[in-house]
């Protein structure tokens, strides 16, 4: 058990059961005991597409150039990232689009993290961004903003539906052990908008912190141009349970060592459209995104100056971020313009 356990079982027994959403938040955010605030979890936990491969971070950055060139090449802009892990895409986009002419001195890089270990990486990798504890605080001015596997990593609530309303999962303390149960049925009212798709038996889950933050984002973007690029694995609308714990790159019980393992929940790229209105793009296949950004053609000239297992790490990287066995379909894009008919690159 961790330290983290016996903090979690005395709120449980002071409190009663508590919400998957207070839960997660407690194992990721603590902030001297979560798991974003002591670790650096990539490669040991899981590893994310900029991890695996330069060619992420490098159309990320093209994509986003060509949406700055299409919207005019405004002379100063925010270029945002949201959860920037260790810096390594920004720091491919900034390299891919050096020879984008007056993109890099137009551009402030902001990050928006709250794990001082991992910001300490970020400042390693981009030296000149700057940090901020949410996207409220932001600059008013043009905002170009990547999000990859942020959203996944926000608490969620899980209701499931039973004739009478929908109950929802809680985190419990069952003979000094932490228990999943379930609380009594909540009137079905307070899910309206998921009584069409769902029956008995069904779970749905909802990401509170979500719709503020995408509605902080459409705003500025509508108000000052820019755009967004969202990417996450997930799907339309959620259905069932997705909420896993991963360690030494192994999924484990999420329950079992608060603190010391990844949490993560599928994103609902549905609840994204809805906050963003009438501006949010369509939603593609990870995989689709990255072939209509030319990933193949970079992947065949960067093939040219490898060879042994250079290569082959390089042909398998490339197979992993579009395979639609591997995240090419798992993960899905959607981006937020200023305008519906505003088109953003691999997004129409
Ligand atoms: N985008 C990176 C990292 C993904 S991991 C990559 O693709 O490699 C999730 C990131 O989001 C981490 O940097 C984590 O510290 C950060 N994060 C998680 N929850 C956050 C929150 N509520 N506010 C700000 N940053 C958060």
């Amino acid at each position: 058990m961790t330290a983290l356990a016996d903090l979690i079982k005395a709120r449980i027994a002071r409190q009663g059961p508590i919400t998957l959403a207070d839960y997660m938040a407690d194992c990721l955010m603590h902030p001297t005991l979560g798991y974003y605030a002591t670790r650096d979890p990539f490669g040991a936990d899981f590893i994310t597409a900029p991890e695996i491969s330069q060619m992420f971070g490098e159309l990320l950055g093209l994509a986003i150039a060509q949406a700055w060139l299409d919207q005019g090449s405004p002379d100063s802009f925010t270029l945002a990232e949201l959860g920037p892990g260790r810096g390594t895409l920004m720091a491919d986009a900034l390299r891919a689009t050096r020879g984008v002419p007056g993109f890099h001195a137009a551009a402030q890089v902001h990050f928006v993290e709250t794990s001082p270990v991992l910001r300490a990486a970020q400042a390693k990798a981009v030296p000149d961004a700057q940090w901020h504890d949410s996207v409220t605080t932001l600059p008013d001015q043009p905002l170009f903003l990547i999000a990859n596997e942020f959203f996944d990593a926000l608490p969620i609530r899980q209701f499931t539906r039973d004739g009478r309303g929908w109950r929802e999962t809680t985190v419990a303390l069952v003979d000094d052990t932490l228990t999943l149960g379930l609380t009594a049925a909540a009137p079905l009212g307070l899910l309206s908008h998921r009584l069409e798709d769902t029956g008995d038996g069904d779970m749905v889950e909802i990401c509170p912190a979500l719709p503020a933050i995408i509605g902080d984002i459409t705003t500025r973007i509508t108000a000052h141009g820019g755009a967004a690029f969202i990417i996450d694995y997930g799907d339309w609308q959620s259905k069932g349970d997705t909420f896993q714990a991963l360690q030494a790159n192994a999924p484990v019980d999420p329950l079992a060592t608060p603190g010391a393992a990844d949490l993560t929940a599928h994103v609902d790229f549905a609840a994204i459209a809805q906050a963003a209105g009438q501006t949010a793009t369509p939603m593609v296949p990870q995989g689709v995104f990255l072939e209509r950004l030319g990933i193949t053609p970079r992947a065949q000239q960067l093939a040219q100056t490898l060879t042994g297992d250079a290569l082959d790490a390089h042909v398998a990287a490339h197979r992993r971020l579009t395979h639609p066995d591997e995240m090419g379909h798992l993960f899905k894009v959607i981006g937020i313009a200023p305008t519906a008919d505003t088109p953003l690159p691999g997004l129409v």
